[in-house]
């Protein structure tokens, strides 16, 4: 095994974390918290929910009922995916970004970060490490940065599907033309992750300098999805402005939309934005929206991000029990990491794909789960 380091597993994230079941749940719950569970069960029926039960959802205390949401949503992912848990290979090729996003560490006016852009034979040095570690997913990740024409990322999509058939391509190359997308798909990329960052248009203007569109990133996600792409959506928990009623219009989003999958995470306040001192976005109400999404869609593919386990030495375990099933390690060169500091105090910033994949066997195992060498497609 290799040398543990500040992010390895203690002796606490190795014993199992206590997890009851719904049937447990219950027979403990008070009355009160039953009325609750009753409504969770109707949510979880309909896959809808109210404003006024989202609100309660996000407000309630760390009750029976609470416990109860999170045991749904794993019973809701258990009967589609199992106790599987599917890696996805993150390798960050590119920190230039030619967008200025309110929130983000690699936004274009950040100056005091230095840039860096990978080569071909590093991303795929990269991808090498991760097949080696058992990933049959591999995702490029980089700000918006033009360098990456459509000719020399289909160049790298290329090369990637040849070498590895058996894997699956994701791009979060950001927005671009449906042209561009299309071509990408045409050499041999499946999935694309697009955050939709908020579906209200005020909030998004909020996050977002003058420039960027909210339009245009709505249309790019339709673009996506009407080529034939495995489509991610998502956004940041406790972004500055974010209130239950733009939450509640993510869910509506998510719920019509139907994308494959839904990357949510905690909003970290960050260095050099504008959003600096804004605070944190909570773990717990992550950890209740990973559950509320599960019910809403269980077929979803639903990653636990770095940044809850970023915010909690124990947030990607917690949300695999809140009803995640993918987690994304990071495959980028150790040089890159913190040059990528897309949010502050991100963990892993140290640890190769060895000590990482050592590192999340055994968090996994704590929560009863099993990581699987699949590409872990959406079931449809
Ligand atoms: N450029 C691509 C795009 O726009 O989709 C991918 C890179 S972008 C940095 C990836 C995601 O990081 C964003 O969609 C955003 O939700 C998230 N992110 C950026 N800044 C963050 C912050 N301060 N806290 C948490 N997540 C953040």
């Amino acid at each position: 095994m290799a040398e543990p380091t500040n992010n390895q597993p203690t002796a606490d994230t190795k014993s199992p974390l206590i997890a009851q079941s719904c049937e447990e749940i219950r027979a403990v719950a008070s009355a009160d918290e039953l009325q609750t569970i009753q409504q969770i069960d109707a949510l979880a029926e309909t896959q809808d929910i109210s404003l006024p039960f989202l609100r309660r959802l996000l407000e309630m205390p760390k009750d029976n009922a609470v416990k109860y949401l999170h045991a749904k949503a794993r019973e809701a992912v258990e009967a589609v995916y199992g106790d599987k848990i599917f890696l996805r290979g993150l390798v960050e090729i590119t920190s230039f970004c030619r967008n200025n996003c309110n929130y983000c560490g690699i936004r274009r006016s950040n100056n005091t970060l230095p840039r860096y852009r990978m080569t071909f034979d590093e991303i795929m040095a990269c991808c090498q490490d991760g097949y080696k570690y058992g990933m049959r997913t591999f995702v490029l990740q980089g700000g918006e940065d033009m360098w990456w024409t459509d000719e020399r990322l289909g160049d790298l999509v290329s090369q990637i599907r040849a070498e590895y058939p058996d894997c699956a391509i994701t791009l979060s190359m950001g927005e671009r033309s449906r042209e561009s997308y299309q071509r990408l798909f045409d050499l041999g990329a499946n999935r694309y992750l697009l955050r939709h960052e908020t579906a209200d248009e005020d909030h998004y203007h909020y996050l977002h300098p003058a420039e960027m569109s909210f339009q245009n990133r709505m249309q790019c996600l339709q673009a996506l999805k009407e080529i034939g792409y495995q489509v991610g959506c998502g956004f940041m928990v406790g972004s500055p402005g974010q209130t239950p009623e733009t939450i509640f219009k993510d869910l509506q989003f998510i719920r019509s939309f139907r994308p494959q999958m839904v990357g949510i995470g905690p909003f970290v306040a960050t260095q050099h934005t504008p959003f600096a001192d804004q605070p944190n976005g909570s773990v717990e109400t992550t950890l209740r929206l990973l559950s509320t999404i599960r019910l809403l869609h269980p077929h979803v593919l639903l990653p636990s991000s770095t940044a809850l386990g970023s915010l909690h030495p124990l947030g990607r375990e917690l949300g695999v029990l809140a009803g995640a099933n993918v987690l994304m390690p990071n495959l980028s060169p150790v040089e890159n990491r913190e040059k990528y500091n897309i949010y502050d105090n991100k963990i892993c910033l140290g640890d190769g794909i060895e000590q990482c994949s050592d590192c999340l066997q055994l968090r996994m195992g704590s929560t009863g789960r099993r990581i699987v060498v699949e590409r872990g497609d959406f079931v449809g």
